[in-house]
């Protein structure tokens, strides 16, 4: 495909997801510019990224350290903010922290000493939402922190030097209703901020689930497939 017909596939999936945030936001009574929207790069080449960046994408999701790094140094000169929003290794931590902005899957003790560490190598300060688990208790492969960790975890990145706990972030799990998952996170969310305030992020919804994330109240949304088209099926 040349540039100029993938610029035009992203600018029309990008006009379709946009309509949608703002038809959510509508149904929900929000104002549209409540919703960011996080484009997840991941698996496409920097070359869409540019595209992206160019056509008004301000945002970018990528969940693997070594693609993320590799991207994000040769976008370096587009001023996009990078979420990193995968699974995240201790061991990497550091590194992911010298070139995310926003750290969005903190969802354990061990990782905040070194993306502090990884900050302050920058002298930068990363964003940090913590990622809370929807899946029933004892799920296998669940992802983020249970609820009842997060009190301890905010302390911690609180404690943190060159981290900012801005919120919290959570995929709806296969085989429940998005609307369910995203009802609880939304409780999980009111009993959050009694205790931080200014922790207002919460990043929610992917292509498939996004109007009931901004139901519940998503501040981001994180869409992959809608804009850039199918991943390849192998991860
Ligand atoms: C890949 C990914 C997304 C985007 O998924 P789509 O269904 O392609 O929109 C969102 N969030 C996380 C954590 C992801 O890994």
């Amino acid at each position: 495909m040349t540039d100029t017909a993938r610029r035009d596939e992203l600018a029309a999936n990008l006009a379709v997801v946009r309509r949608r945030i703002a038809d959510a936001c509508a149904g929900a009574g929000r104002d549209a510019d409540e919703v960011s929207l996080v484009v997840v790069t991941k698996f496409f080449p920097a070359s869409d990224v540019r595209l992206l960046a160019d056509l008004g994408v301000t945002d970018v999701g990528e969940n693997r350290h070594q693609e993320a790094q590799a991207k994000a140094a040769e976008c370096a000169d587009l001023g996009l903010r990078w979420h990193f929003i995968g699974g995240l290794q201790s061991n990497k931590a550091a590194a992911v922290a010298s070139y995310a902005d926003v750290v969005e899957s903190v969802d354990r003790a061990k990782l905040v000493g070194p993306l502090s560490r990884g900050a302050h190598d920058r002298s930068h300060e990363v964003d940090v939402l913590l990622q809370v688990s929807l899946d029933p208790p004892g799920a296998d492969n669940r992802s983020g922190a249970p609820a009842a960790d997060l009190a301890d975890l905010a302390h911690r990145v609180e404690e943190a030097g060159m981290l900012r706990l801005r919120g919290l972030m959570a995929v709806a799990p296969l085989g429940e209703e998005p609307d369910a998952a995203f009802a609880r996170l939304a409780a999980i969310r009111a009993d959050f901020l009694r205790d931080h305030p200014d922790a207002t992020l919460l990043s929610a919804g992917m292509s498939g689930d996004l109007e009931p994330a901004v139901t519940h109240g998503a501040t981001h949304v994180r869409v992959g497939s809608a804009v850039l088209g199918p991943r390849p099926a192998v991860q």
